[in-house]
């Protein structure tokens, strides 16, 4: 870390003419929350429950699992913590189910799909989390506690979702937590105009938007270089959900890996997002940038780069800051 970004880190990083962007964290594990704050980070903007026991031989039993939120919660007080039920599938699988084979798992049972297989499991990850916000109301006077969907395709599933989670929390009397969704499935991104209704927030999936917008699996070490970020099929995806959030007054961020890059942060600010969700060690760096750069020439360049024909040309607009100052 550069010495500048260091001295600055803990403070909010507002742009030259004051717009204030959140850059907060993604973590995996409770030992990883104190680097959270150590960094300058505002929050947890995903933690990745799926790897919270992913060495466990059997299912977490609720209070584990309480355990592991509380611990976590006890470092952010009541900072925003955004709890993603499992996304267990995928790349993800977990030592502790059994995952029936498939031909094409990114394409499979993963995420919320597998989460409605196993009711009663989705279930008690919900009530770990209610019961954790119970605790932290207790605890700090409020909860950070937001709860994300992964993998929400279609408008059934994340009504399928709010009304379970709904279901335990009255059964809890726990309090109201904002509820929101990963936006990583391009139809997802399509009808962000009719979600946006309806949640309290989007966080974009990049990784898993880009693999799925270009057909690039994102383990495939072929492909890898070239499911780039700057791709204008990708950016009018983000452009896109960040208007159908703002347009009904919700609040977007990103949450992959692209949002820890200085250069797509500056161009992800300028179309619109409002947080970026990075790993502890890239806050600084985010945070710096975003202070030497006005949001308004942000905004003007992001509109230019979104008629670029190419990802080489959305580059290139971004390899220097010079005009964003
Ligand atoms: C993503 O898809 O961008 C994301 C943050 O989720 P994950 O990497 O855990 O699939
Ligand atoms: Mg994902």
């Amino acid at each position: 870390m550069r010495l500048a970004e260091a001295e600055h880190q803990h403070e909010p990083a507002v742009t030259k003419d004051g717009r204030h962007i959140d850059v907060v964290c993604n973590i995996a594990k409770p030992k990883d929350a104190p680097s959270i704050l150590e960094n300058g980070g505002e929050g947890a903007g995903l933690l990745r429950t799926e790897f919270l026991f992913e060495a466990s031989s059997e299912e977490p039993s609720i209070d584990q699992q309480i355990d592991a939120l509380k611990s976590i919660a006890k470092e952010l007080g009541d900072r925003q913590l955004v709890v993603r039920t499992a996304d267990i599938g995928g790349d993800k699988p977990v030592s502790w189910m059994d995952m029936p084979h498939e031909d094409n798992p990114f394409l499979g049972v993963r995420g919320v799909r597998l989460s409605f297989k196993h009711p009663a499991m989705f279930e008690r990850q919900l009530e770990a989390i209610y019961r954790t916000a119970i605790w932290q109301v207790e605890q700090f006077g409020k909860s950070g506690i937001h709860i994300m969907f992964p993998m929400i395709a279609k408008m059934s599933e994340w009504t399928k979702a709010r009304e379970m989670a709904e279901k335990i929390r009255v059964s809890l009397n726990a309090p109201v937590l904002p509820l929101g969704i990963m936006v990583e499935v391009p139809s997802a991104a399509l009808v962000a105009d009719t979600l946006a209704k309806q949640v309290d927030f989007f966080s974009i999936g990049s990784n898993d938007l880009t693999q799925y917008t270009l057909a690039m699996d994102r383990l495939n070490p072929e492909l890898c270089c070239e499911a780039d970020s700057y791709h204008p099929g990708l950016l009018r995806l983000i452009s896109m959900t960040v208007k159908a959030a703002t347009a009904n007054g919700k609040w977007v961020g990103v949450c992959g890996n692209m949002a820890a890059d200085p250069n797509i942060a500056c161009l992800l600010v300028g179309m619109g997002v409002q947080e970026l969700s990075v790993s502890p060690a890239n806050v600084p760096a985010v945070k710096n940038i975003i202070r030497s750069v006005s949001y308004r020439k942000l905004q003007e360049k992001a509109e230019k780069a979104l008629q670029m024909c190419s990802s080489e040309k959305v580059m290139a607009m971004y390899k220097n800051h010079d005009d964003l100052i």
